[in-house]
């Protein structure tokens, strides 16, 4: 990919958590990654290859082993980014790795331990300082929204009933690119306000999972910060800039075992990762820079991610490992992936002035709120000096933009003739009702009169102070540079922060020089050789030989890694392929054998495909503008029923109300009590006409089956209905006792 003058690579930075109890009780071997932190490289060593294999060694931007503190991470690689998202840039944050090696550490952290807070928390710090302490001519708007996508559903964490109602859609603009519809998004003005709504997402997190472990480990969690900050300009004029800053706490990259899931299942299985595995095609895509085509649309977590990866934004990838042998093979995939991240570039740029700021709606509204009151304020002024009997005009007129302390004198002032001429009003009542010239009428005219105009007083006086409370909400969400938050810090302390932050830039320098004159060592060794001897040639050359050959190795032995993997990965996708057709020929069987045909062609005719949320969906049966003249109209109720009553119904109703056997048609017998019948089995042949009275009363054996009352016999019951008739016929045709 060529790079422009404004590209800029996606960083990468490893961090390996510390061996946890468990894997140290498993035995002595100790961990298999170590790490050069001063030239940001990473040594894998492969637990079941012999020691004389050569190791694996990668290098990123930074790496953190096991002893790194969550502000060293911070401050070195996050804390740059999170500088430009407040000068307007997008940025992305996402940490990557196999489950428990510590991406929710990483992202989140131990909120109530400074030392271990993690990227979020050390952010909301940052951005709230760095308002704190900018110039007062500058506006925020701080929002936040958090959601998360599990089995490409994408769930708004902010929403009370996100677990009742159904994935909110992506939508594509052409000004703002990929958004999420309908996400909430909560205005906030302090560190304790973003911090609150980060737990109620968590929460909801929680709360939504049956397992925790299990969810967090499959869903991908996106807690998105935008901030909007306005700034007059050289010309004048206020301008808008707007950062957005997403950070992802990505699902585990383990490869999710399938062995044995089938239909539903199977679906949820090949669903639940897709979204990662969609990742890495889009990042192997990007690598290759071919300018081929990258596949963003394939899963909702790339469409959401198009910017961060290869658009506008600058993004820092955090790649965790873990340091157990056992986890050798996941281990070296999280590095490789991390390694083919780092070619991807970006465009970032400064968003200025778009045009769906919410600030310059809020400055807006604000403005229009604030014109209003001190309209109102005004007139309540002038009325003042006119009972004062002043001369008002000398004043000039209200849109003069008077400073502060103007308005504030206004205000007073209206203060001031509500209260004058709420004792006006009421002196004048006193006096109507203490009048003894006055008529009762007259009286009571003038009292209501009073009243009247004392009731429109107070709903005014209401008005106003609703408006006032509106124009105070509003403009305490906009936070302004230098004031809103306290800034406890002293003197001292900034200078610390200072310090380090220069530290922090100037260790990162230092790895990028250490990494560059690696690389030009290698080259320029050969050019600063000189031998004395053909004997040292011969050494110096065999040496360097047997250093290239051990390259070459190593590079043989990764290319057959890589091709192992990729088999392997083919194979998985290969079974999961195979199965769904499998299970696809099964659903057409289905169709084949027992949906007529008729039927399934209505369906087909009804099927159609929607590009945006990319599936099928059913077109709606009627039009919906001429839905009510085309709906047919209820059938008017059967004589002797107050509701039209299905052939299904009538049935029932008729069967009675043993319902328990209703469905299998079996017959429900009464036990039979009558006494044994001992007569010889044959009797029946012998049809004599002088049977003996106890034979006599016993019945015959068609009888006994008539005697027994069935469920199917209550044929008496129906009497009202109109379709007797095809009722018995029903009832004949059914076959009594049928298993
Ligand atoms: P993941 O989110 O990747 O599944 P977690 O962040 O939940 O993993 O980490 C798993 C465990 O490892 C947690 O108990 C966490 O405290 C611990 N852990 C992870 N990284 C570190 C680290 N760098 N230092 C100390 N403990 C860590
Ligand atoms: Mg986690």
């Amino acid at each position: 990919m060529s790079k422009n003058k404004s590209s800029e690579s996606v960083k990468v930075v490893v961090r390996c958590r510390p061996l946890n109890r468990k894997e140290e009780s498993n035995g002595p071997a100790g961990g298999i990654v170590q790490m050069d932190l001063r030239l940001g490289q990473v040594i894998l060593r492969n637990p079941r290859a012999p020691p004389s294999e050569p190791q694996k060694t990668f290098t990123f931007d930074a790496v953190y082993d096991a002893n790194s503190k969550q502000r060293d991470l911070y401050d070195e690689s996050v804390r740059p980014l999170i500088d430009s998202v407040l000068a307007g840039f997008n940025g992305t944050i996402f940490a990557y790795g196999q489950t428990g090696t510590g991406k929710t550490y990483t992202m989140q952290g131990a909120w109530l331990d400074p030392e271990k807070q993690g990227v979020i928390p050390n952010a909301f710090d940052h951005i709230f300082t760095h308002i704190s302490r900018s110039q007062s001519d500058r506006q925020y708007l701080v929002r936040a929204s958090y959601l998360e996508i599990y089995r490409e559903d994408i769930r708004d964490l902010l929403d009370p009933n996100h677990g009742n109602t159904r994935g909110l859609e992506l939508r594509e603009s052409p000004d703002t690119g990929v958004y999420v519809q309908d996400l909430t998004s909560c205005v906030c003005k302090s560190i304790k306000e973003i911090e609150e709504v980060m737990n109620v997402g968590n929460q909801a997190r929680a709360v939504g999972a049956t397992d925790m472990n299990e969810h967090s480990s499959r869903s991908h969690a996106l807690f998105l910060i935008t901030v909007e900050c306005s700034q007059p300009g050289p010309d004048g004029r206020k301008h808008i800039r707007v950062g957005h800053l997403n950070l992802v706490d990505l699902a585990g990259s383990e490869r999710q075992a399938k062995t044995g899931v089938q239909g539903e299942r199977l679906k949820e299985a090949a669903k639940i990762n897709l979204s990662l595995s969609a990742l890495g095609n889009v990042i192997s895509a990007l690598a290759d820079g071919r300018n081929g085509h990258v596949p963003y649309r394939d899963s909702k977590l790339t469409r959401l991610l198009q910017d961060s990866l290869g658009g506008n934004a600058k993004t820092v990838m955090v790649a965790t490992l873990g340091p157990a042998p056992q986890h050798y093979d996941e281990t070296l995939t999280t590095l490789r992936y991390a390694n083919r991240a780092k070619n991807i570039q970006n465009q970032p740029r400064v968003n200025e002035d778009p045009k769906d700021a919410l600030l310059r709606e809020f400055q807006k509204e604000i403005a229009r709120l604030r014109a209003q009151l001190n309209h109102r304020r005004w007139l309540s002024k002038q009325k003042k000096e006119q009972l004062d009997g002043e001369d008002w005009e000398r004043d000039g007129d209200e849109d003069t933009e008077g400073g502060e302390e103007e308005e504030e004198e206004v205000e007073k002032e209206a203060e001031e003739y509500v209260k004058m001429e709420e004792q006006r009003l009421e002196k004048e009542k006193e006096a109507i009702r203490e009048d003894q010239f006055l008529m009762t009428e007259e009286k009571q005219r003038l009292l209501g009169e009073n009243e009247k105009m004392m009731g429109d007083l107070r709903k005014e006086q209401e008005a106003t102070e609703q408006l006032t409370a509106k124009y105070k909400a509003m403009e305490s969400k906009l936070l302004v540079g230098g004031k809103n938050i306290m800034d406890h810090t002293n003197e001292q302390q900034k200078m610390l922060e200072m310090k380090r932050q220069e530290i922090a830039e100037q260790t990162r320098r230092e790895r990028e020089m250490q990494q560059q004159m690696l690389n030009q060592d290698e080259e320029t060794l050969e050019l600063r050789e000189t031998f004395t001897s053909l004997q040292q040639e011969v050494e110096a050359k065999t040496k360097k030989l047997k250093k290239l050959y051990a390259k070459l190795q190593c590079i043989k032995a990764e290319i057959k890694d890589v091709n192992d993997e990729h088999v392997r990965s083919r194979q998985d996708l290969e079974q999961t392929q195979n199965e769904l057709t499998r299970e696809l020929k099964f659903k057409y069987l289905i169709i084949e054998n027992f949906i007529p045909p008729e039927e399934k062609n209505k369906i087909m005719n009804r099927l159609m495909f929607d590009p945006e949320e990319d599936q099928w969906k059913f077109k709606s049966l009627v039009p919906a503008e001429s839905k009510s003249s085309q709906m047919k109209k209820r059938p008017a109720s059967a004589v002797g029923y107050k509701r039209p009553i299905s052939q299904y119904a009538r049935v029932a109703i008729a069967m009675g109300p043993h319902s328990r056997y209703r469905a299998e048609n079996i017959m429900f017998l009464e036990l039979d009590m009558t006494p044994p019948n001992t007569s010889p089995a044959d009797r029946s042949t012998e049809a004599e006409p002088n049977q003996s009275p106890s034979l006599d009363s016993s019945p015959s054996k068609e009888e006994g089956v008539c005697r027994s009352r069935s469920w199917c016999q209550t044929q008496k019951s129906i009497t009202s209905s109109p379709s007797n008739n095809s009722l018995t016929a029903c009832l004949t045709a059914t076959p009594t006792v049928a298993m």
